[in-house]
């Protein structure tokens, strides 16, 4: 089993989603393989190359149409620093990555439970499906790959405030996140993964879990915020602290004493109503 940083970070790095195949290779180096397949054709031409060693901005190379069928990447530099490379049209091309078609290969390693298709907001923001991860089971599970800081930040943001009930954010790496945007996220006891840090490639080269999703532990909801994410839970599902503590299988007494920190973190107690609150009301039967 090994990481795929590279891949992640590639994929992250690429705006748009859309490069021609020399840049896909250039960012996701070793791992480029492994998305050859995701890469559709679209109608333009790439406008640059990568340069083996970019030294100024005279670099990258500028892929020039002979208007015979026949691309070639040039080097823009008054010295001529880099080399000319001939391109069949094929590899000057601008490619998209199909990601929603990417990650329907490791649905269940992402834990998400979806259909055949996911859809993609205006915003950029896939819609996976619905987790079926312990710690967070039913919630939303969102996209967000961007390669332009300001970009994540808005979209999630954005899910932040129109995201109706707590969800699960995930990105190719954690490289935009930020203490804000990591306490936005916890104010709505939302969590954040990264797709680095979840998504490795097995010995026989498949997709697979770096970390178990299960195993993880809670960070501990901090006291101070504590009445706060009751109150958000009880108006987010028109429920009363009873429902709370049910669900979570403790008493009243312990649920209030845990709301003031007086119920110790690493009791199973704790963890039962961090779970509650990170998932909807059980199901009961009315009457
Ligand atoms: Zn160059």
């Amino acid at each position: 089993m090994r990481k795929l940083s590279r891949l992640w970070l590639g994929i992250e790095s690429v705006p748009g989603l859309v490069a021609i195949p020399a840049y896909w290779d250039h960012f996701c180096g070793p791992d480029f393989a492994l998305i050859r397949r995701h890469l559709l054709p679209t109608d333009d031409i790439g406008a640059a190359y990568p340069c083996p060693r970019p030294r100024d901005y005279d670099c990258p190379r500028r892929v020039i149409d002979y208007c015979d069928g026949m691309f070639a990447a040039i080097c823009r530099h008054p010295h001529k620093l880099c080399d000319t490379v001939p391109l069949a049209p094929g590899d000057a091309l601008a490619y998209s990555l199909d990601l929603p078609g990417l990650l329907l290969r490791m649905a269940d390693l992402l834990g998400v439970r979806s259909g055949s298709t996911y859809t993609t907001r205006p915003d950029g923001v896939l819609e996976l499906g619905l987790s079926t991860n312990r710690a967070t089971r039913n919630q939303p599970v969102f996209l967000l790959a961007f390669a332009h800081h300001a970009a994540f930040e808005s979209a999630l943001r954005n899910l932040v405030f129109s995201c109706p009930t707590p969800f699960v954010a995930i990105a190719p790496t954690g490289n935009h996140l930020n203490v804000e945007l990591r306490e936005n996220l916890a104010r709505r006891q939302s969590e954040f993964v990264a797709l680095e840090d979840r998504v490795g490639l097995s010995d026989d080269g498949r997709f697979a879990v770096l970390e178990s999703a299960d195993d993880r532990e809670f960070e501990p909801t901090p006291v101070e915020q504590r009445h706060a994410v009751v109150e958000k839970y009880k108006t987010d599902f028109s429920c009363t602290d009873q429902i709370i503590f049910e669900d979570s299988g403790v008493h009243k007494t312990d649920f209030y004493k845990w709301i003031k920190g007086k119920l110790a973190d690493k009791s199973s107690k704790s963890k039962r109503i961090e779970e509650t609150l990170r998932s909807r009301p059980k199901a009961r039967i009315r009457g």
